[in-house]
């Protein structure tokens, strides 16, 4: 599949590695937002939360379960997650994946 984030995953695109298990993996993204910009995605691609399903959600579950750990190694108590679906949502990449953002005050949602 032509997908950016499933070559990123299978190691086929470079990426810096923060953290990877069977499951997930953490890298920092290439134009960061904040100080501190990883993004989390499952190996398994899913296009977005649009895809997710009861059937698939276990992966969901384990990024939540696995982000803690990711910050800590990141040396990051204050973060915010964010996931962007769709093209109005800002999502450009149509691979599931978790922005986690900390560093600097990042102020109210918009
Ligand atoms: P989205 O806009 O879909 O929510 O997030 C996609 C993110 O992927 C953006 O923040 C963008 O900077 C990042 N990105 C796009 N291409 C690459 C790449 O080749 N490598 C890395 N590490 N990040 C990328
Ligand atoms: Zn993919």
């Amino acid at each position: 599949m032509d997908c950016l984030f499933c070559k990123i995953a299978a190691g086929d695109i470079p990426s810096k590695k923060v953290y990877e298990d069977d499951k997930l993996i953490a890298f920092y993204d290439i134009e960061p937002k904040a100080p501190v910009h990883v993004l989390v995605i499952p190996k398994t691609h899913l296009a977005g939360v649009r895809d997710v399903t009861a059937d698939n959600s276990t992966v969901v579950a384990h990024i939540f379960a696995t982000i803690p750990q990711i910050a800590e190694k990141l040396g990051v108590s204050d973060y915010r997650i964010v996931t962007n679906n769709g093209a109005d949502a800002g999502q450009t990449v149509q691979h599931l994946h978790f922005h986690l953002l900390a560093g600097r005050m990042l102020g109210e949602m918009g």
